[in-house]
């Protein structure tokens, strides 16, 4: 079977130093707040090219924190807007909602998948106090234009890199595109722990103080609590995990673009459209996924299951559908959603992972050409 993505495989391919590493943490009696954290967070800013990280608990508190600090910070007020793409996944939506702030939910660009930068200008008002980019499956959601846009408007500009760690515009990675960045090293995604982490990059100081703060119950000194915060760290254990699997990120994210290389070579079934944006492959592309459309998409999802081939939908329903937000007004939504709405219905992601063997690449594209709807 080729699965979607093979885990296990990923994290024995670094034993056994992965091993040795967590023993070394266990045996040394220190799980928080201590060298582990302070050298990943050192290795990490410098690899994202920023000057500050700091770790928490997963990619959902590390979106959450930095609205929050923005909130501590006077920066925005609880009922401002912050504008979204609506086809992200639902953490991003999570993190703005939770804050009491208004997200403003705007259509992706049908080739790139990104938010459509035309209808995000057309959707900020007198409310619109930030801007959160995510850079979905991998591929670089920020621009030039969008930057210069935000900073001339007095739009904070966030970015969600939970699905891209190491990928690059014009030589500089996203995480260090914006004001600030949340990071999720969440298993499954490029650079993933052995459990939650999560982190929060940016070069404003006081941001990544008030951060820390926040994370650490509000408290910058033992015992004096000066905000309301919350308990969100990344342990000892994830961030030695962290700090060795670093070092093969850039040549792991090389192996996905030579998968997807071969994927966009290999795939000549004219009932599967692979998105333009997609087949564009650079350095501005680290694949954590690989989405095909196809109007078929259920039975050629049966298709591939008949074929031993692992597929997953990213994702089957779009947010401002989903029942937790139904009827609540929580939302505010610009225009129509038609081209989310037809993402989620077409999207299939095909298996994609560094340690894909060629077999098992070729064994996809053949079972996605022999897909016929007679
Ligand atoms: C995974 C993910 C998150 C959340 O990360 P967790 O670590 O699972 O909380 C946020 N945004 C996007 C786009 C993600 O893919």
């Amino acid at each position: 079977m080729v699965k979607f993505l093979d885990i296990k495989k990923i994290t024995e391919s670094f034993e056994p130093e992965i091993s040795e590493t967590v023993q070394r943490v266990v045996r040394s009696g220190w799980y928080l707040q201590g060298e582990e954290n302070r050298k990943f967070e050192s290795r990490y800013s410098e690899y994202i090219g920023v000057s500050h990280m700091v770790g928490c608990a997963n990619g959902l508190d590390a979106l959450t924190l930095i609205l929050r600090a923005y909130i501590e910070m006077g920066r925005i007020c609880p009922g401002d807007e912050v504008i979204v793409p609506a086809n992200t996944y639902i953490a991003t939506i999570l993190s703005i909602t939770e804050n009491g702030l208004t997200p403003v939910l705007v259509e992706p660009d049908a080739d790139t998948l990104q938010i459509d930068f035309a209808k995000l200008k057309a959707a900020v008002t007198d409310n619109t106090k930030a801007v959160m980019i995510v850079h979905l499956y991998g591929k670089c959601a920020y621009s030039d234009e969008l930057g210069a846009y935000c900073r001339d408007n007095g739009l904070l500009l966030i970015e969600d890199n939970a699905q891209a760690h190491g990928c690059l515009y014009k030589g500089r990675r996203t995480g260090s595109l914006g004001d600030a960045a949340a990071h999720s090293f969440y298993p499954g995604k490029n650079l993933g722990a052995l459990g939650d982490g999560g982190a929060v990059t940016t070069c404003d100081e006081e941001l990544a103080f008030t951060v820390r703060r926040l994370a650490n119950y509000g408290s910058d000194k033992k015992y004096i609590f000066d905000s309301i915060g919350k308990n969100s760290r990344l342990d000892e254990v994830q961030a030695a995990v962290l700090s060795l699997k670093l070092k093969r990120l850039d040549k792991d994210n090389e192996r996905r673009r030579c998968v997807a290389r071969k994927y966009v070579d290999g795939i000549n079934n004219p009932l599967i459209r692979i998105p333009k944006g997609i087949k564009d492959i650079n350095d501005s592309n680290v694949y954590h996924l690989f989405p095909i459309m196809c109007e078929q998409r259920d039975s050629l999802c049966r298709h591939l299951e008949k074929h031993g081939i692992q597929t997953i939908i990213h994702y089957p329903i779009p947010p401002h559908k989903q029942k937790c937000y139904e009827g609540k007004e929580l939302l505010k939504i610009s225009g129509n959603l038609e081209v989310t709405e037809a993402i989620h219905e077409k999207e299939l992601s095909l298996p994609m992972s560094p340690v894909m063997t060629e077999e098992e690449v070729q064994r996809v594209i053949d079972a996605l050409n022999s897909f016929s709807i007679y």
